[in-house]
């Protein structure tokens, strides 16, 4: 366990293990969440540095790119050589990350970068943090004034095949000792793992849950996720229901429109019956071309009429605006392909 697994409370628990006054423990939670490598803290003796050194995190950005629309990239470096992308996104009301959850993916979905190369490793709760806490850096935030105000879980990775960690995840990044953040302002992507949707409810979090559906037919979806061959359509969407029962909380659709695939007539009428009465949110979205995979978007005309259409079924949708595609940092684009290059990589299973 590194420091950015911890809680505010093990902080100073580790502390006191160490023979030292609680103050310390504080201390050292505020250097982990300023971002700062150990070096570039000021407020701490050498020795006491020294000390925490072995379980101060090692994760830092190593490049960063900017989109021609504000958008950024960064590549971010574990201590064992393994490499995640993650991105910041301005919108009017604040700054959204969107972090990685595992280093590649095992979904193996037929239009996404981020599983091209399998999966690498789960990254730890603090790993998941540390995306955030680096990105707030970057912006000017620190713990007390966060800069950072929502957290989508949607870059690399499938959350829920990671599950505790990613759950631990989100109580130390919302608790108030930690960055504060809202669980409100916090969404979980999810290609629709059916049991740990019913374990996720039973937590009651206020956090928004997407489910990455894109195919309106088990046949269909198997075709380009291989995770439908597992979970049907309609046990997806009962999980749903049974998790807006409890949370209350409205549950979002995310449907990629790939030319010819899944943006037929049939597929938004297939589409309107499946959400029919449920209170729901549509996000369509058109594929981003990844160039392993040779699959096309469908026409922005196509999809703002698609979208026309699901809302005459008296069903909510728009259609997702892409960010930062010249760096390939928009919905699937992300990838590890740095790693191709990195020594160090190592494909552990
Ligand atoms: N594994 C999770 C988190 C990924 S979120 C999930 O499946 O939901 C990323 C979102 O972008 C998902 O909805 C994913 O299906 C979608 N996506 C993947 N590849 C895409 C592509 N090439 N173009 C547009 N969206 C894509």
């Amino acid at each position: 366990m590194m420091l950015s697994d911890f809680t505010f409370d093990e902080f100073v628990l580790f502390a006191k293990k160490m023979g030292l006054p609680a103050f310390r423990g504080e201390q050292f939670f505020d250097a982990v969440y300023s971002g700062k490598t150990l070096e570039d803290v000021s407020n701490l003796p050498k020795a006491l540095k020294d000390i925490i050194e072995p379980y101060y995190p090692k994760y830092k950005i190593t490049q960063k790119l900017v989109s021609k629309d504000g958008t950024q990239k960064f590549i971010v470096e574990f201590y064992d050589g393994n490499i995640v992308e993650c991105v910041l996104m301005k919108y009017k009301y604040g700054f959204t990350a969107c972090l990685s959850t595992q280093v590649g993916c095992r979904m193996g979905c037929k239009f996404c970068a981020s599983s091209l190369n399998g999966l690498a490793r789960n990254l730890s709760a603090g790993e998941i943090l540390g995306q955030a806490i680096l990105i707030n850096k970057e912006i000017g935030g620190s713990r007390k004034e966060r800069k950072l105000t929502n957290i989508v879980l949607m870059g690399s990775g499938e959350p829920l095949d990671n599950y505790d960690n990613v759950l631990k995840f989100i109580k130390l990044i919302s608790s108030s000792r930690g960055f504060n953040i809202s669980e409100r302002n916090i969404s979980l992507s999810t290609c629709g793992l059916v049991d740990k949707i019913e374990k996720l409810k039973e937590e009651n979090l206020n956090i928004t849950l997407s489910i990455s559906l894109h195919a309106t037919t088990d046949e269909k979806r198997a075709e380009i996720m291989p995770i439908a061959n597992r979970y049907k359509i309609q046990g997806i969407i009962k999980a749903c229901k049974d998790y807006y029962e409890v949370t209350g909380r409205k549950i979002y659709f995310e449907y990629t429109l790939i030319k010819g695939v899944n943006d037929r007539d049939e597929d938004f009428q297939n589409l309107a019956r499946l959400l029919k009465g449920f209170l729901c949110h549509v996000n369509v979205i058109i594929l981003n071309e990844v160039k392993e995979r040779n699959l096309q978007g469908t026409s922005r005309l196509f999809a703002e009429n698609f979208v026309e259409k699901l809302k005459k079924q008296g069903i909510s949708a728009t259609i997702r605006r892409t960010m930062g595609e010249d760096i390939e940092g928009a919905c699937g684009q992300l990838r590890n392909k740095i790693l191709k290059n990195n020594k160090k990589f190592n494909l552990k299973k």
